[in-house]
């Protein structure tokens, strides 16, 4: 399979979202940033001093919603290898992009979406569930997004807001009890499940996360019978259980 072309994109912003969690813009340097499709990647390349890719890649999904055309925002876990790498790319310097690929993709016929999503997992789904909003699609849409302590949450406030008659968001921690906490302190469950979504046999489901957590709820939905058509999924190796 021919490769596809690296293009040089600039780092213009780098947000942190939490203790171990960085957002980072960037916009290419030619001024056509990629089209893509909500819940797709890319493979990220670190380049080396002559600007070439220097060998490290991964696959990252594009957070973004896209409809925002100034730049593509990657959200990225802090890990000890290519993420740590990238902490040492500042505002203005570059990094090697080719895509967009994936197929976890938002499908706009679905009346009635459920994600399930695990830590940074989320950043798989957030660009479908900001598109969504922004261009007031009408379907209906739940997000149960678990992680094993409140620290580990990125964009509560941001979901928090966002949730109307169409759109529900249920934080989910796993591993403790915090005080005032709104949402589920037990993990995804069927009872949870039909606790917010009034016919899960009728929904469609995008699961992204670790491999761990993806099975473990895809196990989960195929014991209500849920016919397989109607689950999308994405297993990120290297990005830990739980947060
Ligand atoms: C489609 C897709 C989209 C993704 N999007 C995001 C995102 O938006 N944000 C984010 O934070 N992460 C995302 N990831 C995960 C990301 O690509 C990296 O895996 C993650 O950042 C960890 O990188 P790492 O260099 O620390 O670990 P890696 O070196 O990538 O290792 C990942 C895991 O795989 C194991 N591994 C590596 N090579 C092999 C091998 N040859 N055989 C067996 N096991 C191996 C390692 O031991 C480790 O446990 C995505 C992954 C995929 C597949």
């Amino acid at each position: 399979m021919a490769r596809m072309p690296v293009r040089k994109y600039r780092v213009i912003g780098i947000k942190n979202e939490n203790h171990n969690t960085k957002t980072w813009q960037i916009t290419a340097v030619n001024g056509n940033n990629l089209e893509f499709r909500p819940g797709q990647f890319v493979l990220m390349y670190l380049l080396d001093e002559k600007g070439n890719p220097a060998g490290d890649v991964r696959p990252y999904s594009v957070s973004s919603s896209p409809l925002k055309h100034e730049c593509l925002e990657f959200t990225i876990k802090m890990t000890p290898n290519f993420p740590a790498k990238l902490l040492d790319i500042g505002i203005g310097a570059e990094v090697g992009i080719a895509g967009p690929s994936g197929v976890f993709t938002l499908d706009e016929s679905h009346a009635d979406i459920v994600f399930v999503v695990g830590g940074v997992g989320v950043a798989g789904v957030s660009s479908a569930v900001r598109y969504v909003i922004d261009k007031k699609l009408p379907m209906k849409m739940t997000l149960f997004y678990s992680c094993s302590y409140a620290k580990d949450f990125i964009w509560l406030d941001e979901f928090d807001k966002m949730q109307s008659e169409n759109f529900t968001f249920v934080p989910v921690v796993t591993r403790e009890n915090p005080e005032g906490w709104k949402g589920e302190t037990q993990r995804f469950s069927i009872d949870i499940l039909r606790k917010y979504v009034e016919t899960p046999q009728k929904a469609h489901y995008y699961l992204c996360g670790s491999p761990g957590m993806v099975s473990g709820v895809e196990e989960i939905l195929k014991r209500i019978g849920l016919d397989r058509t109607r689950i999308k999924m994405e297993k990120w190796t290297g990005i830990g259980e739980g947060g």
